[in-house]
């Protein structure tokens, strides 16, 4: 179980102290319309964690009331992501389907208590006299059916007598109700269609306003948990319930924030014309968003719930870098899989002063003291170095072979540059070398100082494979679709060159190609003959580095060389009191990893942060200004230009805990402590930055912005509640970042209700 308990997590023990329920029982219940997404796996992870949890059960339901559109290849996709995840459902798999008869037979009873009611409008009239958020709707006129003409109708409907859209079944409930959904919602509609699963035997099909809560129902659930979209139909989900008389267990809904992850489609509309359009190569293509693209590209099914469990359960939308996914592929790779050499783009080396051949003992996990194994990797005078490891004109801060510098050839012998051997257009093909027979790796007695080891393979011995690639699918923050596809995000490497045992021994399916990033045996297309890997990850967050690099470039300043030499790409291991440090943030601090990890790795930081936590005891708070705001100014500047100082940072932090600075406007104040070193509580003094509570100063400026933006009220009433953020954003920004969000957000509910 995660360290803090999500809301979820509180109200199920309450619902179990009080007696509510003797047992829990979830469900995660997908429309098998396509692939299960990286958001479902959050889905997941909530209901059978849950259930897991708290000895409870937890199904797998297909929601299949939509007979257009749905196939058993998408169940049979469901049911293998939930079992990837390590996940069992309870029995046996569940179909809305099979409750067909049963939810028929709830409608004839609502039709009989005078409750529902065959409505034959036209969808047009329907939506007319719905009425919008400031009028109320008119009912029609069919509402006024007997019970006898009704049962008819419906019996008639569901045996095919109608066309389409011809009649639809409704409950009668107030078309005047605030709450639109309430305006008599749609329960059952005709469809002439074939169903996967109940042939043709259907005519009408349940709308999910009534089959879920009934299905819900039907299958003893306890806790029915979903996402914050349909926080409008609760209403018509406890009504259906209620208006039946159905009791113990009686079902209730939750909701939650959905996942969502920038340069990320998700949505099973949009990931299917992926797959329509031919622009990836499947559900499984290693670039989608869905858990058989995860799977296939070597994601581990921890490093996905690792995930789902560090971004936790909110209540409130929002989106999530996908850089911390990436995070946690690669802190669970990091000490598991072997460590190999791979070269990518060859140049031949030729070592003049070698003879013979001999093989070299290299371990797999040269960083880890739990696991062992090692294999031999051979080494004659000719080999194959990485392209851009050599540089004839090497910029400063190149650490690799150059002319006047040698390089260490990883688990072998330093080498250094004799000579350059160019084609008759100047291109580098070979270079001749020598190496120094004294400098083997874990018995060098050379005393040559070099910079950085770098990998290579045998020209004789090295297998030849096949590297894909991948990038992000999208290049666009907030993707819309295929327009915003990133060109780029394959390249195949047809001949890389492998050392032999990776092939020969198969010690695992992931491997780190050192300084490469991390690679899976293809499941599909790898054979012995051509075996193939793809790129899971690669070492270090490469977006974040080229947008810094383009902003450094910007800003044509150099920054100081980061003080460890770290050989390029490579992460690197933690030494024993990094990972006590880290052990120790992530568990009694309760830091997330990723902060963890920057802090524990850096003694400056990290002392700076104990500093500034034995004066002001806010450990999560404090971690996240350390190790970025913090952490940018250490890089940035030599010692002597800092201009604040640990005790600084301890009351700015005092400040945001007890509410009378905002985190944002922190981080403002944060600049101006570092540029001048002024004191945090005078700068937000006199420049009046106190963060605004109270609601009489707030609602006046909400009133503004909702006069302002009449079109996003109406749309919002309608129901499109992602303009909650429009409106919060609109107010925080009239108020210079000072109105505290919390508040706002309320306020802001409040007003648009
Ligand atoms: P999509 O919009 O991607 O088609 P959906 O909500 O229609 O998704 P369903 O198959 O109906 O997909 O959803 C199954 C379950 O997974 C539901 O309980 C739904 O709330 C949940 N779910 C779907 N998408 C997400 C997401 N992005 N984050 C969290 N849960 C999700
Ligand atoms: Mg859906």
């Amino acid at each position: 179980m995660s360290e803090s308990k999500d809301f979820l997590r509180t109200i199920v023990e309450e619902d179990l102290a009080s007696g509510k329920y003797q047992e829990i029982h979830t469900r995660f219940p997908p429309e098998p319309n396509g692939f299960p997404h990286i958001g479902h796996a959050k889905s997941i992870a909530i209901n059978f964690g849950i259930a897991r949890d708290y000895h409870g059960r937890c199904n797998l339901r297909m929601d299949d009331t939509n007979p257009t559109t749905e196939d058993t290849k998408y169940v049979e996709a469901l049911k293998d992501a939930v079992q990837w995840l390590g996940f069992e459902w309870d029995n046996s798999v569940r179909y809305t389907s099979d409750y067909f008869p049963e939810l028929y037979n709830y409608a004839v009873e609502l039709i009989k208590m005078g409750k529902a009611y065959v409505d034959s409008l036209s969808e047009e009239e329907i939506r007319e006299y719905r009425g919008t958020v400031t009028e109320p709707g008119k009912r029609s006129k069919y509402a006024e059916r007997s019970v006898e003409e009704n049962l008819d109708l419906l019996e008639r409907m569901k045996n095919g007598e109608f066309k389409d859209g011809e009649h639809v079944l409704r409950a009668k409930i107030d078309m005047a109700a605030a709450n639109m959904k309430m305006r008599d919602p749609l329960l059952y509609r005709i469809r002439h269609a074939h169903h996967y699963r109940a042939g043709d035997k259907w005519h009408i099909y349940p709308m999910y306003d009534f089959g879920h809560c009934l299905s819900d129902y039907i299958e003893g659930i306890t806790h029915s948990i979903c996402t914050l979209e349909f926080e409008n139909n609760r209403d018509i989900y406890d009504w259906v319930l209620d208006t039946l008389g159905l009791k113990s267990p009686r079902p209730y809904q939750h909701e939650f924030a959905r996942l969502a992850i920038n340069y990320t489609v998700m949505s099973k509309r949009k990931l299917l014309e992926l797959v329509n359009e031919g622009r990836v190569s499947g559900w499984d293509d290693p670039r989608m968003p869905t858990i058989a693209g995860y799977r296939r590209r070597g994601y581990t099914p921890e490093s996905i719930l690792n995930f789902c469990d560090q971004i936790g359960i909110a209540k409130a939308n929002s989106t999530v870098d996908v850089s911390q996914l990436e995070f946690c592929i690669r802190d669970d790779l990091n000490t598991k899989v072997p460590r190999v050499m791979c070269v990518l783009d060859p140049l031949k080396v030729t070592i003049e002063n070698y003879e013979g051949a001999e093989e070299l003992d290299a371990p797999y996990y040269p960083h880890d003291v739990p696991k062992e194994g090692s294999r031999k990797i051979p080494f004659s005078r000719e080999i194959y170095i990485e392209r851009d490891d050599f540089m004839e004109n090497p910029p400063k801060g190149y650490y690799r072979l150059t002319p006047e510098q040698p390089v260490r050839l990883r688990h072998a012998y330093i080498i250094t540059c004799k000579e350059v051997i160019k084609d008759a257009d100047g291109n580098i093909i070979e270079i001749k070398a020598a190496y120094y027979p004294d400098s083997k790796s874990g018995a060098d007695t050379s005393g040559i100082k070099v910079k950085s080891a770098i990998q290579w393979v045998d020209v004789e011995k090295a297998k030849k494979v096949e590297l894909r690639l991948y990038d992000r699918l999208f290049k666009d923050e907030a993707p819309e679709g295929l327009e915003d596809i990133n060109p780029d995000s394959l390249k195949v490497v047809k001949n890389a060159l492998i050392e032999p045992a990776v092939i020969t021994d198969k010690p695992d399916e992931r491997f780190q190609f050192e300084r490469q990033g991390y690679f899976y045996a293809d499941p599909i297309d790898y054979t012995d003959e051509t075996p193939v890997f793809n790129k899971i990850v690669g070492l270090k967050d490469s977006w974040s580095k080229k947008t810094k690099a383009a902003e450094s470039a910007t800003k044509n300043e150099r920054k100081p060389q980061a003080k460890k030499v770290q050989i390029d790409g490579e992460v690197e291991p933690m030494s024993e009191a990094e990972q006590a440090l880290f052990d120790k943030y992530t568990g009694e601090l309760q830091l997330n990893s990723m902060v963890a990890d920057i802090l524990a790795r850096d003694t400056q930081l990290s002392s700076f942060y104990e500093e500034a936590l034995s004066i002001n005891n806010s450990p999560v708070t404090i971690a996240n200004i350390v190790a970025n705001e913090v952490a940018r100014e250490f890089k940035e500047k030599q010692a002597d230009e800092l201009r604040f100082d640990a005790k600084q940072i301890a009351e700015l932090v005092k400040m945001v805990d007890d509410g009378t600075i905002s985190s944002k406007i922190a981080k403002q104040v944060f600049e101006e402590m570092s540029k001048n070193g002024e004191d945090p509580v005078q700068i937000v003094e006199a420049k009046g930055l106190v963060q605004i509570s109270d609601p009489s100063q707030i609602a006046p400026i909400i009133d503004e912005v909702i006069a302002k933006n009449p079109d996003n009220v109406e749309k919002f009433k309608a129901g499109n509640t992602k303009l909650l953020g429009f409106f919060v954003g609109q107010v925080l920004k009239a108020t210079g970042g000072k109105a505290n969000p919390q508040v706002v957000n309320e306020l802001v509910a409040e007003k648009l209700k």
